[in-house]
Parts: C-alpha cells; sequence; structure tokens
C-alpha cells in the first residue's frame, strides 16, 4: 500500500485544491479587541469597505480600525474613510505582511496574507485568510521553539498540517476554521525568527498523515512520554490502531522525563477514601496505594481489585503525568513519576533527540505513529474525486 500511494504521490504532483491551500483562523480569540491599528510590514496592501477599494496602505501608514456602534469605522491619522459593515485588507503582491496590534497589547502581531474585520459583540471579529504554509510555519514558532534542528520541524510540519486539516469545522459556527489559541493551535504571529522554520515547512510542502483508509489521522503528541508512549483507548475513549504504546528510550536524558512530589500520608489516603471511595482501611489496597512500583507504564492503580484511573489522579493534583511509582516513606507519600502530558502518540522531546542524531523526519513519523501513510494532499483530493 506505502508502494501505490508513492506512485500517486509522485504522479499527482503539488496541485492540491484551493479549499486545502487556505485557511481562516480567528485572530485573538475569547479577547477580541474593539480598536487595531494595522501597519504594512512587507510588500502592500490595499483597504476595502463594503467591497469597494477605500484606500491604498503605503509602507509606514498606520490605519485605526474600530468598532463604535457595532459598525466599523477606518481612519488615518489625518482622514476619516468611512463607516462600514464589512472591512477587507488584501495583499497586492506575495510575501506581504501586515502587523496588527490591538489598542493597549504591546506583543507584536504580525500575519501574511488577507484579512477580514466584521463587528462581533461591540468588538472586532478580525479572520486571516492564510496560505496554510505560512499557517503551520507560524504555529510551529509558536508551539515549538525556534532552537530545534530543521528535521524536526519537518516533523512537527506535517503535524500541525494535518491536525489543521483536520479540524477545520471546528469554529464554522462563528464564521471561520480555527482560533488562534491552544484550544486548536497557538498561532500568535507569522514565522519570522528562524529560517529552518520556514524550510522545514517548504520541504514538507502539502505532507499529511493519513490512515488506511486515506483519513486525516488524529496527529496526538505530547511533551515527554517518560519512556512509554499509551495506546489512545487507555487514555481518551477511542481507540485508534496507529495510536498504540510503545516503549521510547529517546526522551529518557530529558528534565521533563522525571518529576517528584509528595503528600503527607494522610492527605493521600484521605484523597483517595473521599474523590474516588477507594477503601483505604482494606489492608491489602492500602498497601498497594502506599507502596507501588510499575516496571512499565500501567493505567490503573491496583488493577486487580477497587481500581483508580491514573489518568484521574494526574487531574485532580495537577500532576505532570500518569505514570508514576508510590512510596511511603514515615508519614510522607512520595510520587516519582516519568514524562509530561498524556503519553499519547509522538512524543515531542524523543522526536527532538531522534532528529538531532541525524533520523529522518518520515522515520520519526512512523516509529510514533503506527501504519501510517505520508502523502501529499493532492492524493486526497484523488482519492475524493474518483
Ligand atoms: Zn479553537
Ligand atoms: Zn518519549
Amino acid at each position: 500500500m506505502r508502494g501505490f500511494l508513492i506512485v500517486l504521490l509522485v504522479a499527482c504532483g503539488l496541485g492540491a485544491s484551493a479549499s486545502n491551500k487556505v485557511l481562516n483562523i480567528g485572530l485573538f480569540w475569547n479577547n477580541e479587541p474593539s480598536e487595531v491599528t494595522v501597519q504594512t510590514s512587507l510588500g502592500s496592501y490595499s483597504i476595502y469597505g463594503n467591497g469597494k477599494l477605500i484606500l491604498d496602505l503605503k509602507e509606514s501608514a498606520i490605519v485605526r480600525i474600530l468598532n463604535q456602534d457595532g459598525l466599523i469605522h477606518v481612519r488615518t491619522i489625518t482622514q476619516d474613510l468611512g463607516t462600514f459593515y464589512n472591512v477587507e485588507i488584501k495583499r497586492t503582491v506575495w510575501g506581504s505582511s501586515l502587523k496588527i496590534q490591538p489598542k493597549g497589547d504591546r506583543e507584536l502581531h504580525e500575519y501574511n496574507d488577507n484579512f477580514s474585520f466584521k463587528p462581533f459583540q461591540g468588538k472586532l471579529r478580525i479572520v486571516n485568510e492564510v496560505y496554510i504554509e505560512h499557517y503551520v510555519a507560524g504555529v510551529i514558532e509558536g508551539e515549538a521553539g525556534i532552537k530545534e534542528p530543521k528535521e524536526y520541524y519537518k516533523v512537527q510540519a506535517v503535524i500541525c498540517r494535518t491536525y489543521a486539516l483536520n479540524n477545520r469545522r471546528r469554529h464554522e459556527a462563528e464564521g471561520f476554521q480555527l482560533c488562534d489559541k491552544v484550544h486548536c493551535q497557538v498561532y500568535h504571529r507569522r514565522s519570522m525568527n528562524n529560517p529552518d522554520i520556514v524550510k522545514g515547512t517548504q520541504e514538507t510542502i502539502g505532507i499529511v498523515i493519513v490512515d488506511s483508509d486515506i483519513n486525516l489521522v488524529t496527529a496526538a503528541f505530547h511533551s515527554n512520554c517518560g519512556g512509554y508512549t499509551c495506546n489512545s483507548e487507555d487514555v481518551w475513549s477511542g481507540y485508534l490502531n496507529y495510536l498504540r504504546a510503545r516503549e521510547d528510550e529517546h526522551c529518557l536524558q530529558e528534565n521533563h522525563s522525571y518529576w517528584r512530589t509528595a503528600f503527607t500520608r494522610d492527605k493521600w489516603l484521605n484523597y483517595l477514601s473521599v474523590s474516588h471511595g477507594y477503601p483505604v482501611y482494606e489492608p491489602t489496597a492500602r498497601d498497594i496505594a502506599l507502596d507501588y512500583c510499575p516496571d512499565e507504564r500501567q493505567h490503573y492503580l491496583n488493577p486487580d481489585g477497587f481500581r483508580v484511573h491514573f489518568k484521574r489522579i494526574r487531574y485532580d493534583l495537577g500532576l505532570q503525568s500518569a505514570f508514576f511509582s508510590i512510596d511511603a516513606v514515615q508519614d510522607s507519600v512520595i510520587l516519582e513519576g516519568h514524562g509530561y502530558g498524556h503519553g499519547v502518540g509522538l512524543c515531542q522531546e524523543g522526536a527532538m533527540n531522534m532528529a538531532k542524531s541525524g533520523q529522518p523526519y518520515d522515520d520519526i513519523l512512523h516509529y510514533y505513529y503506527r501504519e501510517v501513510h505520508l502523502v501529499n494532499l493532492s492524493v486526497i483530493d484523488f482519492f475524493r474525486a474518483n
């Protein structure tokens, strides 16, 4: 099957459909501004009010856009350009970028491509209509930082692209596809601080992860698995054949692979009893709750008796992971844990170390996601159309 897909990948070229190439991202989601200033950073832009050209945005010119009485006002320093129910800012050359600064916000927000502004609950609904590869590079810089090797950025680009296309109906009711927060993927600006991020995105252009039915996968990832990843159904409700538990030695030297925390014995037993009804007065159950040291990742405390899901304990107590041992020392109970995050899918710190040691991005993805295929978007279009 993989060979067949590779042939198709070559045969189809890079001609993905337009719907796969542009994403509509809701900017400043859940914190929408009522007033912004906009300024061309690269290239050039034109501003349209209710569909009509109202201004060519010259370099260094600053324009204020604000919601007043439910309509959008557009002003330069010297001129009032009018009141509209819909304002668009469109690039006139490829590669343009625009700075959008909400009033009172000092963080830099600069994005590629086009924008629309609509009134929304006394504020502005700002949507960035962005070429998917520009979006992917911006997300990678926000989520993976600027210090990783290029091969790792290629891994993250494929995951980010797959996630974005798989979730593009998530905010349909709000008039865009994905938000710019961690709810979808963090996207606070275009990528501008490490050219390897843009190169890694370009070198995997259009590549996504699909299962054997050519459906986009749930490309789950987490910070550090602590030595073992998890099956999807052990953490969430659904079984997914490509999200399987596996041993992973690549992340064990990282700081996140180990954590430690302590409680008083009373607090620990009281928590298990009150929150879960755990039988702390029953000697065998109590012994297990005070002395537990698994060889590999398990999912329940006391699995053969009254069992408690470790993921619940993690959630309740705010632990780094649901993978830990328990040891009672005098009046204290010490939890020693492995990893950071839910443990399903790709382990980011493991993948970073694989990339640093020279492993190619596709091998890294196949290491963490079982029985999947890396294909160009045009292959999906081909299958959907035939
Ligand atoms: Zn979202
Ligand atoms: Zn790992």
